[in-house]
């Protein structure tokens, strides 16, 4: 009898749980197809028809500006994120993992949408927040966080402002144990911080890798950032702050004010660069001697 008492007091939270479960399931899978779509041909598209209602929007379509950095550089805002794909069609879009799904003993699945809800007197309202990077894998990224009431809209609200917020990185090579003259890594140490999170990017020698957390190696991956370790301080867990305070690191590099001979000694380049091919074939041609 106390066994059977005990299952109909555990019933009902279980039940809530798997209601829980379904609000979230359909939506993800409709997601998924949705990736499947080229993004490609959409956006081209929307370039034909897109009518600027700014004037750097207008600039940028009639020709005037022709660089990225020139907007970046302009006292005007960006306030279309249609300028951004125009100047950088190569521009790649990340959702990173801040959510997770519901799980017994914190071992729920990482998810793209944090899911979080308010209590009303008619019942639950759920929100969803996401986070978005964008880059071009050479020297350009941005951050972008929105929520909505449904998936979508928060998807879209995110890369929006991940364009919005895009930034030049400086790339280098900061390592004394380096020293090959190519922007593999950062030209030196640099530290971000959002809430109690504090990271510390530090350059890496040729071949390291990205010795950081996952999410944060998705953003320096998108940056065209190879080599760094990274030291960290604070919640780490807060995905969102960690994500948060890796870009302002980022943001840090362009602050500095460098002279021109330490700008040569570390090879320092500031956003897109034309070394980048050159940099693939040195490391075939590198391999080539390694193996011969
Ligand atoms: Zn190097």
């Amino acid at each position: 009898m106390k066994q059977d008492k005990e299952e109909k007091e555990q019933a009902p939270a279980e039940a809530s749980e798997e209601e829980l479960a379904e609000v979230v399931e359909p939506e993800a899978l409709e997601l998924k197809e949705e990736e499947v779509v080229p993004e490609v041909t959409k956006l081209t598209e929307a370039l034909e028809e897109w009518k600027p209602k700014t004037l750097l929007g207008k600039r940028v379509r009639s020709g005037e500006i022709t660089s990225i950095d020139e907007v970046l550089a302009s006292p005007h805002k960006l306030l279309e994120p249609e300028i951004v794909d125009m100047l950088l069609p190569n521009l790649e879009v990340e959702l990173l993992l801040i959510g997770q799904a519901k799980g017994k003993f914190g071992g729920g699945q990482r998810r793209i949408f944090k899911q979080t809800q308010k209590k009303t007197a008619e019942g639950n309202v759920p929100s969803f927040a996401t986070m978005a990077a964008v880059g071009n894998k050479d020297g350009y990224v941005g951050l972008g966080m929105a929520s909505s009431k449904e998936t979508v809209p928060a998807r879209n609200k995110a890369i929006r402002l991940a364009k919005l917020n895009i930034i030049k990185v400086l790339r280098g090579c900061g390592s004394w144990e380096c020293g090959c003259g190519t922007p593999h890594s950062i030209p030196f140490k640099v530290t971000g911080k959002c809430g109690s999170v504090e990271i510390t990017l530090i350059p890496a020698p040729k071949g390291t890798g990205l010795c950081v957390e996952r999410e944060c190696q998705k953003l320096l991956r998108l940056a065209g950032i190879r080599d760094v370790w990274s030291q960290t301080k604070g919640q780490t867990k807060t995905k969102t702050n960690l994500i948060k305070a890796c870009f302002d690191a980022l943001s840090k590099l362009l602050e500095c004010k460098i002279p021109e001979k330490t700008r040569a000694t570390l090879s320092i380049v500031e956003g897109a660069t034309q070394r980048v091919e050159q940099n693939t074939s040195d490391v075939e041609n590198d391999r080539k001697k390694a193996s011969s």
